[in-house]
């Protein structure tokens, strides 16, 4: 890429977006497409003038601007005045009513990025904003390394800017993960190994092919996505704070993101303080966080993963230790749920809700109604839970477990006949009685 370029989008930065931050020692760097430290290789994160925020923006501007992330494009890491706004964000915050009856709460909230623009899931927030940013460094070929959902939306999104595009995934990846990312005609790499190794790989590529690897050279400002959804539920809930969160972990970025974001509301006064509880969730076959958060410890050790929740598989999470940090601090936690949970709390969720999420949902549900019946959540709190990606993109995870059609033939007396053996068996042994 051109040196020119970069300079050029550096030095048109005329909005809070400042500088690349060294989370560890305080460095700072200029805002190219950089994410380690050259001092002690801890992560950099994008620093802001919240002076400059505090006064230029207000509920008002807020509610002025686009029905999407770009609502809030002063808190993001982007110069320019046309991102690539695809309709991502603003996504509904339901009130679960049904469900919360189910589990024993009164307020509860859920998050439906199941239903985000253009892909189904979280993932478009990061992308939105990773892309915008490798547009404005001059990147003409972007790229990651993706547990599934971030292929699908780097690819969509790559599409519709113009953008060239390679991605990289663990070849054992859902159907519906794989052609969802297809049909967008990228270069896809299905790789023979676990996301962490597709990772390490990667890492190699971006030092050689000068490609934006949203994850990993764009790192910082492609997380910087995930702030909007801590954004979006204070704006719906009213402008208020919820008392609990509960969301997925797989990096862990996503949940000190949405962290960052609600301390961000607080720092410019655009929401009254008060504090939030965060707790986190990961499926038992990778629980790497979980476990180090259960036994006291301040570092990860890796493990190699094995659940159905394949879009949280990360064996070794960069944000782990972050996220940790954060739970702590606010006296919420992180638990570990199996695949059965999984499997069972997908179906909860839709019965109660009519939301079919995808593992990852079931991974936060499942978690949820542990913390709940473990008294870790208070019936009267007003909880948010993040439900992160879209059902139909993995479907394997529930074939066997949700029934079959009642196959009839075209009579009445054949409908009748169906009709009242559904209602005395309940469909799974009903499909027993066909067999
Ligand atoms: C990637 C992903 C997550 C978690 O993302 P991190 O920021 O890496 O913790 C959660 N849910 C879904 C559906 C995802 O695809």
């Amino acid at each position: 890429m051109a040196q020119a370029t970069q300079d050029k989008a550096i030095n048109s930065v005329t909005t809070a977006f400042q500088a690349l931050q060294c989370k560890e020692c305080g460095a700072e760097y200029e805002p190219k497409a950089t994410h380690v430290c050259e001092l002690c290789f801890g992560p950099l994160e994008v620093k802001y003038d919240y002076d400059f925020l505090r006064r230029t923006v207000t509920r008002e501007t807020i509610q002025a601007g686009p029905h999407s992330i770009w609502r809030y494009r002063p808190f993001l890491p982007v110069t320019s005045e046309n991102p690539i706004d695809v309709g991502t964000g603003m996504t509904p915050l339901l009130q679960a009513n049904r469900l919360a009856r189910r589990l024993g709460l009164k307020k509860l909230y859920i998050k439906n990025d199941a239903v985000n623009m253009p892909t189904l899931s979280f993932k478009d927030r990061v992308v939105s904003v990773a892309l915008t940013r490798a547009r404005e460094l001059g990147f003409t070929t972007v790229s990651c390394a993706s547990t599934g959902n971030l292929a699908n939306s780097t690819a969509a999104i790559a599409a519709h800017a113009g953008l060239d595009c390679c991605v990289f995934i663990p070849s054992d990846l859902e159907a519906g993960k794989v052609l969802g990312t297809l049909i967008y005609n990228p270069t896809l790499m299905a790789v023979h190994g676990n996301y962490d190794q597709v990772n390490r790989l990667c890492s190699e590529v971006a030092n050689t092919h000068g490609w934006g690897f949203v994850n990993i050279n764009l790192r910082p400002y492609y997380s910087e996505g995930s702030k909007t959804l801590g954004y979006e539920v204070i704006e719906q809930l009213g402008w208020q704070l919820p008392d609990h969160i509960v969301a997925p972990l797989a990096s862990g970025s996503l949940f000190t993101k949405i962290y960052k974001g609600f301390q961000e509301f607080v720092k410019v006064g655009l929401v009254d303080e008060k504090p939030v509880r965060f707790s986190g969730a990961q499926a038992e076959g990778c629980s790497p966080i979980a476990q180090a958060f259960s036994e006291g410890r301040d570092f990860i050790s890796p493990v190699k993963p094995n659940t159905i929740a394949k879009s949280l598989a990360i064996g070794n999470p960069a944000d782990g230790v972050y996220a940790i940090d954060i739970a702590q601090k606010t006296n919420g936690n992180i638990e570990s749920v199996t695949d059965a949970e999984i499997i069972d709390a997908m179906k909860l969720l839709a019965e109660t809700e009519g939301i079919f999420t995808e593992t990852a949902g079931g991974t936060t549900i499942a978690t949820l109604k542990k913390l709940v019946e473990a008294g870790k959540i208070n019936p009267d709190e007003t909880t948010v839970v993040y439900i992160t990606g879209n059902g139909l993109k993995t479907q394997e995870a529930i074939q066997g477990y949700i029934g079959e059609p009642l196959t009839i033939e075209p009579k009445l007396e054949s409908f009748e006949r169906a009709l009242e053996r559904s209602r005395t068996l309940d469909r799974l042994e009903w499909q027993q009685v066909l067999v």
